[in-house]
């Protein structure tokens, strides 16, 4: 194998190892050694806590009439069990 063909694998092997690494953006709070913890985030979800989740409704807005909501008690956006008469600041108008 020349010198040329032995850098054109080099090479070759960083671009793999990069489009990798941008390939998996979920990975990036557990590389940086928070597992995302730090942030408030598991997954795509946030914390109750995030999100100023709470198991009572905001007048009018309620997560059963929420885009997020996920039936029977749970939710696209935020972690965990969450009450078809909760609320939280994420919040969107079921369309
Ligand atoms: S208000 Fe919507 S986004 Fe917030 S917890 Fe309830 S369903 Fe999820």
């Amino acid at each position: 194998m020349s010198e040329s063909d032995a850098r054109r694998r080099q090479l070759i092997k960083a671009l793999l190892a990069l489009g990798m690494g941008l390939a998996l953006p979920d990975a990036w709070p557990a590389m940086a050694g928070t597992g995302g913890k730090a942030l408030g985030v598991a997954g795509h979800k946030v914390s109750q806590a995030a999100a100023k989740y709470r198991a009572t409704p905001n007048g009018s807005e309620f997560c059963a009439d929420c885009a997020n909501f996920i039936s029977p008690n749970a939710c696209r956006k935020v972690q965990g069990t969450i009450s078809p008469s909760g609320w939280c600041t994420l919040w969107q108008k079921k369309a």
